[in-house]
């Protein structure tokens, strides 16, 4: 995907050091935006394994999003409750489902709702694609960009509390910045092609090294591009808008 936006140049050297360190993570989107919408809210307060395997109970229960939907609460919150929160989470998930059908049933539109989603999205520009999830009950603005890069392979960068964290110690964004204002100050300067990356390469160096508390900075392959140490200056680099 060829792209207009130019990254600033500390953006650039940190883009690549994460490379060098990390590899270049690829997408494997699946196209399934409204089964990763529901991963994704399971996915809320919880472990991959653990929202992953709700998710199968999920689908093995109920063979399609139609009859989640309609199933009593109850009965959803069973299906999902490895994935923790389930009293929660199972509301959430039919709301947004009878949203989504109100919204098919008000333009007549002929299909599934899975399928209505998909056309939804893929109609819009990504960030229009981005606000219109938002609008749907429960969805934030993580579980909205979420779905747009993983599932639709779409240029929204998540902004998850490793890369927000990160983000800021690296001085590619201000100390103060919140994760809603990081999400619109990078679509303004990541190319397309390295929101994934960046988002998986930003998570795994936080993971990793970049630790929310005793960061490992003394090895660390990003120290000299580091605000956080005082390689950089926060100040200079930051990207604004
Ligand atoms: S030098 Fe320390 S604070 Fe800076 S990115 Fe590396 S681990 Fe994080």
């Amino acid at each position: 995907m060829t792209t207009s936006l130019i990254p600033t140049l500390h953006l650039t050297r940190v883009y690549e050091l994460l490379i060098d360190t990390y590899g270049e993570p690829k997408n494997v989107p699946d196209y399934d935006a409204l089964g990763g919408l529901v991963g994704t809210i399971l996915s809320q307060h919880t472990s991959d394994i653990n929202s992953g395997r709700a998710y199968k109970q999920l689908i093995s229960t109920f063979p399609s999003w139609e009859e989640v939907r309609d199933a009593p609460t109850d009965k959803v919150a069973d299906a999902i409750r490895s994935g923790g929160l389930a009293n929660v989470k199972a509301p959430r998930i039919q709301d947004v489902l009878q949203t989504l059908t109100e919204q098919m049933q008000a333009s007549s539109y002929q299909g599934t709702i899975g399928q209505y989603l998909y056309d939804e999205l893929v109609q819009r520009t990504p960030e229009e694609g981005w606000r219109y999830l938002r609008r749907l009950p429960g969805v934030g603005p993580k579980t909205a960009a979420c779905v747009l890069m993983f599932d639709l392979d779409l240029p929204v960068m998540p902004i998850d509390t490793h890369v927000h964290r990160t983000s800021i110690r690296l001085g590619l964004i201000g100390a103060r910045v919140s994760a809603d204002k990081a999400h619109e100050l990078f679509a303004k300067v990541v190319p397309a092609e390295w929101v994934y990356p960046l988002h998986v390469n930003l998570i795994t160096h936080g993971r990793r090294v970049c630790h929310a508390q005793r960061p490992d900075c003394t090895n660390c392959s990003l120290y000299k591009e580091c605000a956080y140490v005082g390689s950089v200056n926060a100040q200079e680099t930051a990207i604004t808008g």
